[in-house]
């Protein structure tokens, strides 16, 4: 087993754990933060939380991301709780509180430290393996926006400003061609082409948002199957995790960044465009389970862009490959020659895959509206 990066004893001690510290091991495949699962003794009972280390390098802004995720599990935990579920405590993450009542506590080192009760008997999934996980992923995500859209209060803090601003994504796109610092444009003006010819619908989700068409909405803003815990023998959907980036959004993100994870059969690199595919059985499975979960707060203006979304995200996170591409590999680590530029073509693939097939996907989205 892997060597413990902390001294997990002496984090436990800054937290009101109540039990007694026995061991702890690193835990789980994340990419961003470094997380523990510890054991502790508690009269006798063998217990486990979840301690995690915020990544500093992600997070600039810790507490205020600590202050969002202590009010949305919350707020998500009184809801479920008023509704009835025994299940309650499974259902969402809950924050143990420090010594100092806060929600994070920050180490001799000047780290910030979480910590989580261990949701028990579910286990998260790197990659898809079925329609079924898919529909309960999405099924589970529609839930989180259902218990947070009641959320009181002002709104969260927006700890990545812009995350899918995708106008001001496609801004800075043009920018990085201008500027052009690496002398790579000249390479890629058919993919430079591709983008700019889809500029407008770029901004379509941005001026709904901005003229209120659209509601700005509590959302999770990382989609992907592996932040959803699902249970070890039903593999149903309990609950949503890695609540770092939620923040005030369009509903349409969420759904659309679960097009762009689930659909294609392929890793985000492939480099065989061929096999690049949004495949429509996956589509409705996440649309199937997501409207089981979400129609009932939905808007018609957001249901009616569901089927667009997946496209929208798609493009966006292309963009974004391509802006990396041009200047130079500065955000996104690479790990061959041409990674970003490879990642941005399996953007275009799929999107274009969208595209071919979106009367069909419109069709399934009013199937189960
Ligand atoms: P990512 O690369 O997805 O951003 P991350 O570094 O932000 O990951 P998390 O997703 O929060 O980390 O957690 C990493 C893994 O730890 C999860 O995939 C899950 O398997 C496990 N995990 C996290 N929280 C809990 C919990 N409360 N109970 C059980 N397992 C958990
Ligand atoms: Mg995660
Ligand atoms: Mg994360």
């Amino acid at each position: 087993p892997a060597q413990n990066k902390h001294d997990i004893a002496a984090i436990a001690k800054l937290f009101d754990m109540r039990a007694d510290f026995v061991h702890a091991h690193p835990y789980g495949s994340g990419h961003i933060n470094d997380t523990y699962c510890a054991y502790y003794d508690q009269a006798g009972q063998r217990i486990r939380y979840i301690h995690q280390r915020l990544s500093t390098e992600a997070f600039k802004k810790p507490i205020e991301l600590m202050e969002n995720v202590q009010r949305v599990t919350e707020h998500a935990l009184n809801e479920l709780l008023k509704s009835g579920d025994k299940e309650a405590r499974r259902r969402t993450l809950t924050c143990i509180p420090s010594v100092e009542g806060t929600p994070h506590a920050i180490d001799a080192d000047g780290n910030c430290w979480r910590t989580y009760p261990f949701i028990e008997r579910a286990r998260t999934y790197d990659t898809i393996e079925s329609e079924a996980q898919a529909m309960e992923a999405a099924r589970a995500f529609g839930e989180f926006q259902k218990l947070t859209a009641t959320l009181p209060g002002k709104p969260l803090h927006e700890t990545i400003p812009g995350f899918h601003n995708t106008k001001q994504r496609f801004q800075h796109l043009e920018d990085a061609i201008a500027a052009d610092t690496h002398g790579r444009a000249a390479e890629v003006q058919k993919e430079i082409e591709w983008f700019m010819a889809r500029k407008d619908e770029a901004s379509i989700v941005v001026d709904l948002l901005e003229s209120g068409e659209l509601p700005l909405r509590v959302t999770h803003n990382d989609t992907k199957l592996n932040n959803v815990m699902l249970d070890d023998v039903t593999g149903e959907g309990v609950c949503v995790i890695d609540l770092d980036t939620t923040m005030p959004g369009s509903a349409i993100y969420d759904f659309g960044d679960m097009v762009r994870t689930a659909t294609s059969p392929v890793a985000e690199d492939e480099e065989d465009t061929s096999k690049i595919t949004m495949r429509m059985f996956m589509f409705e499975a996440l649309v199937k389970g997501y409207l089981s979960s979400a129609k009932e707060f939905l808007t018609d203006k957001e249901v009616s862009l569901l089927a667009f979304s997946g496209k929208l995200l798609t493009m966006e996170c292309g963009s974004r490959f391509l802006t990396d591409y041009l200047k130079g590999d500065v955000y996104f680590k690479v790990h061959k020659d041409r990674h970003n530029l490879i990642r941005t073509r399996s953007q275009m693939a799929l999107a274009e895959s969208i595209e071919a097939q979106m009367s069909e996907m419109e069709a399934l989205v009013a199937k189960y509206r």
